[in-house]
């Protein structure tokens, strides 16, 4: 792996990934791979997540080929120099801003959606300049072979490798210096890859994940509310990082979310759940055995059907859940929807205040005063380190 290291810095330190011409270029070739190889890559994500074609298409290839796309057209006057104010100090100079690229960047994945975590800081990686070593995750096999195989056909080999591996590897991989580090996937091992950037000051970026809430307000369209967290909560079996994890909602809406949800859930997956296509299974056995976990001691409004041969969980309702239980604690990443009922706004904003900091948080609302409440709270926390999302109603 040093060897690999070394083999890469040289590239990079010899300038070859530098030009903007060559960026373009690079980013043109990888463009090519998802359109070419397109039937290769939907194989692969549809077996590591019993997923149909349309929906792998949909939710990985169409997000990557609109980033590359989105690249392409910005980069020029991404990487151009900007002039800089003088001062005192630098009235006699040229002052401008340039972006240089930083050297070796090591991307760790996550297999949730496995091209799109890989492929989405590939693409940022390579049009910042810099060489990249990918280490796609290790659960989502297929893809991580198809891409150890397709990317050396069309990018660089010079400056842009895959290592495939687990935990050994990704441990062997840290312990190397990178320039930077852009790494997807838990939070736990996330303290893991900050620990081992720390040894060698290398900078990180880190999309981890969290308890993402749903503030379902009385006075909203509960029908538009219920279809969108039924649509963001089963897509991908639950297994999305700022899929709404759990409701907040006044007792009085409780069995209203119960009916819609369940009516929306029969719409989208018919009667018959375990034979649509639609609808995905949990991708191993240990997270099948996790969230399966979840349910003891709950009580299900509707679903809760378990097969533990296919991995298969239905989607599924709780209720009155008490905050104290497992299902509370973790992020549940699986198509488990808890209901905690609290007797109003200010007791859901002081719910989500007292816990962790979440991914993403959705608000159901008519009444404009409960959006802005929940970004004066948020303005601190987490709405300016990641991306937040309010449907409205
Ligand atoms: P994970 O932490 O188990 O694994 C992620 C990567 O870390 C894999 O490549 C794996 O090989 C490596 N890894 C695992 N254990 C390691 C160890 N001990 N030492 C070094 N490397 C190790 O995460 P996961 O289960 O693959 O992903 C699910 C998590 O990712 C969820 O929490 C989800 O919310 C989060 N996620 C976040 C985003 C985002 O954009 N914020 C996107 C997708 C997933």
């Amino acid at each position: 792996m040093e060897r690999e290291v070394q083999r890469l810095r040289a590239a990079f330190q010899a300038g070859r990934s530098r030009p903007l011409a060559f960026r373009l270029q690079q980013l043109q070739a990888l463009r090519r791979m998802v359109q070419e190889r397109e039937k290769d890559l939907l194989a692969a994500i549809t077996a590591d997540l019993s997923k149909s074609e349309l929906n792998a298409y949909s939710q990985e290839v169409i997000t990557v080929l609109g980033e590359i796309d989105l690249v392409l057209e910005k980069l020029p006057e991404w990487a151009a120099a900007r002039p800089a104010e003088k001062n005192l100090l630098t009235m006699l100079d040229e002052a401008y801003v340039q972006p240089e690229p930083l050297g070796v960047v090591l991307i760790i994945s996550a297999w949730n959606y496995p091209l799109a975590l890989s492929v989405q800081p590939l693409i940022g990686a390579i049009a910042a300049g810099n060489a990249v070593i990918i280490k796609p995750s290790e659960i989502s096999e297929n893809t991580a072979k198809v891409l150890a195989k397709l990317l050396p056909q069309y990018l660089d080999q010079d400056l842009y490798a895959v290592i495939n591996g687990g935990v050994e590897e990704t441990t062997e991989l840290l312990k190397q210096r990178f320039d930077h580090i852009l790494y997807t996937g838990s939070t736990a091992v996330g303290k893991i890859v900050m620990e081992a950037a720390a040894k060698h000051l290398t900078p990180v970026t880190l999309e981890l994940g969290g308890k993402s809430p749903c503030y379902i307000d009385t006075d909203c369209d509960l029908d538009v509310a219920c279809r969108r967290i039924t649509w963001g909560k089963y897509m991908n079996c639950g297994q999305t990082c700022i899929a709404p994890d759990y409701v907040l909602c006044e007792p009085s809406l409780q069995d209203q979310v119960v009916q819609k949800v369940k009516d929306t859930v029969k719409e989208f997956y018919g009667e018959n759940i375990k034979e649509s296509p639609d609808y995905e299974r949990i991708v191993n056995l240990r997270h099948f055995k996790r969230i399966q976990s979840l349910l003891e001691g709950q009580k299900i409004a509707f679903g809760g059907e378990t097969d533990e041969a296919t991995r298969y969980i239905a989607p599924t309702v709780l209720t009155d859940v008490d905050p104290e239980t497992k299902v509370m604690q973790e992020e549940i990443f699986g198509p488990i929807l808890p209901i905690v009922p609290v007797k109003n706004a200010d007791e859901a904003i002081k719910f989500i205040n007292d816990r962790e900091k979440p991914l993403a948080f959705y608000i159901f609302s008519r009444n404009n005063k409960v959006p802005v409440a929940w970004v004066l709270i948020t303005e601190s926390t987490a709405s300016r380190l990641f991306p937040t999302y309010v449907p409205a109603c």
